[in-house]
């Protein structure tokens, strides 16, 4: 008998059995399977186990589904465009109308500069295909040598071979022998409660541009703000300065807004939230809102300059996918119909006030957000298990809170009512408090 022809609760434990005998999870530990929270069904900001216990989603999985969950328009969106096309190649000179369309949608809501846009599976590959295009950009150019691509302690662009070599955080990157060379890390971009770092950070800059050498140097990587490394939003002048120190020395600026796009910080792009112009920007999650990997690489007009003419052997089989491309059209239509962005903006407001007072606790480091992307920073000897704690303890009273190091991550649906928000606020207070 399959697993399948069993119902109720000998139905879900038969299928956290096999999981655990068959599957190897993202980010687990081999050889030794964690008890799985089999998920069935999702509605808006609620998701349900296969016992049908609810849970609000306060982080949109890995924060994707800013449309929220169980959107009926995206599934028939996909169904159409399956039931037509279900996918070709777009190697070379085959294409498909949903991906030509998708392209001029995103280069409408994008900053000016952008020209072109490749289509990717997701954002690790999207990073990829950014670093490698700068590489070539200035190698087509004729400065080989300018291959140096700078990175940040803290900052997160995947598990690919550049875009884990250009990840600094530590626990993600042991283990895997060496890594893509040509990579060099500035400090971590974080002022704790507002404190003036800009200053030092450019200046930092400014010293390891001067020391590597500029002519060296390919393109600078950042999330506009920090994401897996602890939900960290920039000083406010940080990103703009930072674009200037870049433009002087001629170097590119790949901007990560795999979270940041598509409402999650209250913009079509953060570019835009934070007046900077990059030459590359990655994205995905918030594209298709998850209902299918899709990832998309915009590319401007400084970096397609220089790498006019340059032959780009690069690709992934499913790039310019015409199912995904139809489900992000369809995603964004329904971003703009129902005023999400500006939803992010409000709700994210109300959630940061409501948890700010944690504060007030010596083991809380920092409560801090930029439109719906929230963070809980905890601190102490024992901060990251406190944090995994508090995950723990809030799954058990019915909210999903994600703990990424020792910062508690919150980016809810775009779509959550008041309600469950404030639900989602008492919850995670009471179990922080308790930490
Ligand atoms: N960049 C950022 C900022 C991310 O948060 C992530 C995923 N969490 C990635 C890149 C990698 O994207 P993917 O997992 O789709 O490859």
């Amino acid at each position: 008998m399959t697993t399948q022809e069993h119902v109720g609760t000998e139905r879900a434990e038969l299928l956290a059995d096999a999981d655990k005998r068959t599957l190897i999870h993202p980010h687990s530990v081999i050889g030794a399977p964690a008890e799985p929270l089999v998920l069935d069904r999702g509605e808006g900001a609620v998701v349900w186990d296969v016992n049908g216990r609810s849970y609000i989603d306060g982080t949109c999985g890995l924060w994707q589904c800013p449309v929220g969950h169980g959107r009926d328009e995206l599934a028939a969106a996909a169904a159409e465009q399956m039931g037509r096309l279900e996918f070709y190649s777009s190697f070379g000179d085959y294409s498909n109308e949903p991906s030509i369309r998708l392209a001029e949608r995103l280069l409408e809501l994008a900053p000016p500069n952008m020209r072109r846009v490749f289509l990717t599976n997701g954002g690790s590959e999207g990073n990829e295909t950014a670093i490698k295009l700068a590489r070539l950009a200035h190698h087509h150019a004729g400065n080989p040598e300018r291959f140096v691509i700078l990175a940040r302690e803290g900052g997160y662009h995947g598990m690919g071979g550049g875009s884990l070599a250009a990840t600094g955080i530590d626990r993600l990157r042991a283990g895997f022998g060496p890594l893509m060379p040509g990579i060099e890390f500035l400090a971590k971009p974080h002022s704790v409660r507002g404190a003036d770092v800009t200053d030092r950070l450019v200046g930092e800059l400014e010293e390891r541009i001067a020391e590597i050498g500029p002519e060296r140097i390919a393109a600078f990587i950042g999330e506009p703000v920090l994401g897996v490394g602890g939900m960290v939003p920039p000083p406010e002048d940080y990103w703009p300065r930072v674009q200037d120190v870049l433009r002087r020395h001629g170097i590119l600026l790949i901007l990560d807004e795999v979270v940041t796009a598509f409402g999650r910080i209250g913009h079509w792009f953060g570019s835009a939230r934070y007046g900077i112009e990059p030459d590359l920007i990655v994205t995905a999650k918030g594209l298709t809102s998850g209902y299918i990997p899709m990832g998309a690489v915009l590319a401007g007009e400084r970096v397609l300059d220089l790498a006019d003419g340059a032959a780009f052997l690069h690709g992934f089989t499913y790039n310019g996918h015409p199912v995904g491309s139809a489900v992000a059209l369809a995603n964004i239509g329904i971003l703009e119909r129902e005023g999400l962005l500006e939803r992010a903006e409000t709700l994210g407001a109300q959630l940061l006030a409501a948890l700010k007072p944690l504060e007030r606790l010596d083991h809380v480091l920092e409560v801090r957000g930029v439109g719906m992307m929230l963070g809980v920073e905890l601190t102490g000897p024992d901060a990251a298990t406190a944090a995994a704690g508090v995950q723990a303890g809030a799954r058990a009273d019915g909210v999903i809170v994600r703990a990424s190091g020792t910062t508690i991550v919150l980016s809810p649906p775009l779509v959550i009512d008041e309600g469950r928000l404030d639900t989602l606020a008492r919850v995670l207070t009471e179990h922080v408090t308790a930490a």
